[in-house]
């Protein structure tokens, strides 16, 4: 997309430990300018490591992110972390409604909005995570899910400043399987549409992300691919040399 800084973001899920700072520190040292200038990259580890991760990369351009925020600011939610927590720790970045928090902990669009919402009140970027499962894609379901998904998970507030869109197919997350890069445009030109229809100007400069079995190897085809704003990496996010290996395709 012209005019547009792509992100190369990782997300670690439930992996790492205080052994794998070691990854942080050389994804920090990695990514200094002057690719960095042209393309910016977040990690996102669990939130035991946020804190002392952001520690790790304050001379550096990489940015840290929550992988996920309640929609409330604080109170009686056992168990979850705020998007203040999140700030508080400098991070600056959350993703909201990944598929693994759709399905495991039954997320809906309605509850993914108020959390992005919460991120733009403590200050942070929401990345929105939509994407269709591999039944919805055979019953070619896709671009009535992504739109279903779109209208309810994006605020009103939704701005290109604040909101970045990862398009992740169910069943590409983890798998080893890719969408053809003729079918990733397909979607991403669908998404662009409907981004302008509701948010205008904003809704050409909101990146959208690719996610799902991203890798050093297919990298370089998938994110030339025509409104492909950057990548949302899982698996190959945990090494720093495949991390390193995608953003340098840039
Ligand atoms: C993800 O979970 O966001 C993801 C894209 O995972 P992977 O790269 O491992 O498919």
């Amino acid at each position: 997309t012209p005019d547009v800084r792509p992100l190369v973001a990782g997300n670690w899920k439930m992996n790492g430990t205080r052994d794998s700072l070691d990854q942080i520190k050389a994804i920090a040292q990695g990514v200094m300018v002057p690719l960095s200038e042209k393309v910016e990259t977040l990690i996102c580890p669990p939130a035991t490591l946020l804190y002392v991760s952001t520690a790790l990369a304050t001379d550096s351009p990489l940015a840290i992110g929550g992988q996920d925020c309640h929609q409330a600011r604080s109170g009686a939610h056992t168990g979850d972390i705020s998007a203040d927590m999140i700030a508080d720790c400098f991070g600056t970045y959350v993703i909201v409604g990944h598929s693994e928090r759709r399905i495991d902990h039954a997320e809906t669009d309605q509850m993914i909005r108020a959390k992005a919402q919460a991120a733009y009140q403590a200050g942070l970027t929401a990345i929105v995570c939509v994407g269709e499962t591999g039944e919805e894609r055979d019953a070619y379901q896709t671009l009535d899910i992504l739109k279903r998904q779109l209208f309810g998970s994006l605020p009103e507030e939704a701005t290109a400043e604040n909101t970045v869109i990862a398009y992740e197919p169910v069943w590409a997350i983890g798998t080893g399987l890719t969408p053809t890069a003729k079918d990733v445009e397909i979607v991403h030109a669908f998404i662009r549409d409907e981004l302008i229809l509701r948010f205008a100007d904003e809704g050409k400069g909101m990146r959208i992300l690719y996610g799902g079995s991203v890798k050093p190897g297919n990298a370089r085809e998938l994110l030339a691919v025509d409104n492909v704003d950057g990548a949302l990496i899982g698996g190959a996010s945990l090494k720093a040399t495949d991390f390193l290996a995608i953003y340098g395709t840039y």
